[in-house]
């Protein structure tokens, strides 16, 4: 990451306050957060020593509804990339016309150092420290990169025991044995999908498309399959360890069953290995960063041969990256829209737990496309009307949202 994430988030702010005129009032109140929530969890580790951590929860803006927005455990989160993540997710609340406002939380930590116990500690403690600022109607927070449906489920059942709550919609993101939403484990990186039908044909995509993936966790290894699944060809995919490249195509399912077993993507029966910013690089149609912020920079954006970009993680392109990009006639989906489909299945989550329905996944999926379809058209038609890109048009979309719903 080049610079501070929450520079980043503000500067793309400011480019869509340049579009469209909003008072000076609405500028001050979107960028800054309303709360900035930091907490000290110490764990008692396997060996008998206490090791402190460090939490964190940002409540940005409420306006729309309850705050709402995933934790992220990663050695690199820190108070400004928190911060960055919950102002998009403000934006991306309001760009998908959710009834939810924006938040983010995180731990600074290598969780793949923890025993399974020390990491239900870990995540029991946020949920401690955490619990009086949440809840169904006043902040919902969510699985983000590292955090799984099985420290959702550690994380409710903390609350529900210290708060009494029996609605179990204070997480998202659960398995559903335990109140989680058909569909939301996919949900990212199904949402990526259905906003890319909506514009295959607006930008003339074939219908057999070159598509390279970053990242192979829970978003990019389901974006990859559903790709693979609807006849596209996946050529290459990474993890934070390397990538790999096969011009025919990889075969996500034997990709998943041959990470599991060697614990690496390196290998892989007819693959080349290549570097990460090898991948980047590429020849393809279509480019789906699915890994971290700050991947594609002024540095390597002049050699990105994508013809489109579908952001399915949280700031991969830098301000800089994103003006030569737009110049160079590369075609970016915003990941307030693109990476949507989590917090709007999540949502979808929230409906069922206070209501206690469960609906198939079959009407989770139609809700899901209907949703994207409609926004992505909406966002497309600004573009145009506007003469911007597609981001500063979901920006411009989601803050007359947000400014309506303050001046109520
Ligand atoms: P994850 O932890 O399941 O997977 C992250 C993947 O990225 C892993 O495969 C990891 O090896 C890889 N990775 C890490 N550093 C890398 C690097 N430097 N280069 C290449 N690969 C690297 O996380 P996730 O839930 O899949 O989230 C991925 C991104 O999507 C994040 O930006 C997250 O904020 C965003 N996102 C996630 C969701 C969701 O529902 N999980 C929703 C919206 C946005």
């Amino acid at each position: 990451m080049q610079k501070n994430p929450f520079d980043n988030a503000l500067s793309q702010l400011n480019k869509a306050f340049e579009v469209k005129k909003f008072s000076q009032a609405f500028i001050d109140r979107m960028s800054s957060p309303n709360r900035e929530v930091r907490i000290s969890i110490p764990v008692n580790m396997d060996d008998g020593s206490l090791k402190v951590f460090e939490g964190y929860r940002v409540e940005y803006n409420d306006s729309r509804g309850p705050y709402k927005g995933g934790i992220r455990f990663h050695v690199d989160t820190d108070i400004a990339e928190v911060k960055a993540l919950a102002l998009w997710m403000s934006l991306k609340c309001a760009v998908a016309n959710i009834p939810m406002g924006g938040g983010k939380g995180g731990i600074t930590v290598d969780p793949k150092k923890l025993s399974v116990s020390e990491l239900e500690k870990l995540s029991r403690g946020w949920a401690r420290g955490m619990v009086d600022i949440l809840g169904p109607y006043k902040d919902v927070p969510a699985p983000d990169v590292n955090t799984t449906s099985q420290i959702m489920g550690w994380m409710n059942d903390e609350y529900m025991k210290l708060t009494g709550d029996k609605t179990r919609a204070t997480f998202t993101g659960k398995a559903i044995e335990n109140g989680g939403s058909e569909g939301r484990s996919v949900a990212t990186g199904l949402g990526g999908y259905y906003v890319f039908e909506a514009m295959k044909s607006k930008y003339n995509l074939p219908d057999s498309c070159k598509v390279v993936v970053q990242g192979f966790g829970n978003v990019g290894g389901n974006a990859a399959k559903i790709f693979e699944e609807n006849g596209h060809k996946v050529i290459a995919i990474s993890d934070s360890k390397c990538a790999i490249y096969k011009a025919d195509g990889l075969d996500i399912n034997q990709l998943q069953n041959y990470k599991k077993e060697k614990g690496a993507l390196d290998g892989f029966p007819g693959s080349k290995t290549i570097s990460n910013s090898e991948l980047l690089e590429l020849a393809c149609d279509v480019l789906v960063p699915c890994a971290l912020e700050g991947q594609i920079t002024e540095e390597n954006a002049s050699r990105i041969q994508a013809k489109v970009i579908i952001e399915l993680a949280n700031g991969p392109i830098t301000p800089p990256a994103d003006e030569i990009l737009h110049s160079r006639k590369i075609v970016v989906v915003p990941d307030i829209l693109a990476n949507s489909g989590g917090v709007i299945v999540s949502t979808f989550e929230w409906e069922q737990n206070l209501k206690n329905e469960h609906w198939s996944e079959s009407v989770v999926h139609e809700k899901l496309k209907k949703i994207l379809w409609e926004q992505f058209d909406l966002i497309y038609t600004r573009a145009i009307e506007l003469v911007i890109d597609l981001r500063r048009a979901a920006y411009v979309v989601a803050l007359e949202r947000l400014e309506s719903a303050m001046n109520k």
